[in-house]
């Protein structure tokens, strides 16, 4: 079935206080300083199906559901860790200057390097992390790679981590990033890793990187 990629303005939520109530309750009380958060319903296909974020406080939901009873507590009771993981986006950008603190902690910082053409040419730019999309962690550059560039489809990409130093790049999660139980996708990004973390704190709690994103956010 195809649906236009289009914003059903009917379905907009566009609204604070009762979303704040029902978000105070699953998020973290250092993310309630979040502000004002805008909630488009889009079409079930769009973007890949996927929630993801908009500059600078947009949370998208493609979903049927959505759109068709598109309110904002069926959203959130029918998935609240995804909802307190775009809620992380739309802090992270406001706050950039904390996260990237935390980041550091976490051995990740910024990386201004150049890409190989190849590896560049068929990345995958995600909305929420398109601000500052490459960073490092020890010589790893985890970069998010479409499987088929003939055929980009936003939901069908893999993780790839570069060497910055050696120039070559492995399609496994080289093991001093890993984190027990994070997902393969988590990995592209520390803004995704602290994310899926801070969504579903109880599935990390034996991690390093929990005990430090601790030390910011009371998960
Ligand atoms: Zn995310």
């Amino acid at each position: 079935m195809y649906a236009p990629n289009t914003i059903s303005t009917t379905d907009t939520v566009d609204y604070y206080n009762s979303l704040f109530k029902r978000l105070s309750y699953y998020l973290p009380k250092q993310l309630h300083n979040v502000g004002d958060i805008k909630i488009v319903v889009l079409m079930p296909t769009a973007d890949g199906g996927m929630p993801h974020t908009r500059p600078p406080n947009i949370i998208c939901y493609p979903g049927q559901r959505g759109v068709t009873h598109g309110t904002v507590n069926s959203i959130i009771n029918e998935s609240p860790s995804t909802f307190v993981h775009e809620v992380c986006h739309v802090h992270q950008r406001k706050f950039s200057k904390m996260w990237t603190k935390l980041f550091a902690e976490m051995g990740w910082i910024e990386w201004k390097g150049e890409l190989p053409h190849k590896l560049d040419n068929s990345r995958r730019y995600n909305p929420d992390t398109i601000d500052t999309p490459l960073w490092i962690h020890g010589s790893w550059v985890p970069v998010p790679i479409f499987r088929d560039i003939s055929q980009p489809i936003l939901s069908e990409v893999d993780i790839w981590f570069y060497h910055a130093v050696e120039g070559y790049h492995v399609k496994t999660v080289p093991e001093e990033l890993m984190i027990k139980g994070l997902p393969h996708s988590a990995y592209e990004h520390p803004r995704e890793i602290t994310a899926y973390i801070i969504s579903e704190p109880e599935k990390y709690s034996g991690t390093d990187v929990y005990h430090i994103i601790r030390r910011y956010i009371d998960i």
